[in-house]
């Protein structure tokens, strides 16, 4: 086996276990606040507030599985004009 086509297959096994962790679980912890969904108290915030980014969860989307809603929405949209234009 040549380093390319090992490098390409080590490439397609990361691929596929990242694939199947967004499947079996879409969530991870937020960036911003840890997956507290609160920032932590700070030198001028004494009480801790809600995340902007999660809106208080803790979770947020992995971008594989972003990716794979958003084709999803994507590949409806375009069923829809399709089945819209034959009417
Ligand atoms: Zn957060």
């Amino acid at each position: 086996m040549t380093p390319f086509a090992g490098a390409i297959a080590c490439l397609i096994l990361v691929t596929l276990c990242y694939s199947a962790v967004c499947a079996v679980s879409p969530f991870t912890a937020c960036r911003k606040c840890a997956g507290f969904g609160a920032t932590q108290p700070g030198r001028f915030r004494r009480h801790p507030q809600p995340c902007r980014r999660c809106y208080g969860s803790g979770r947020r989307l992995r971008l594989g599985r972003r990716l794979h809603n958003h084709s999803l929405r994507a590949a409806e949209g375009a069923r829809r004009l399709r089945d819209d234009a034959r009417h």
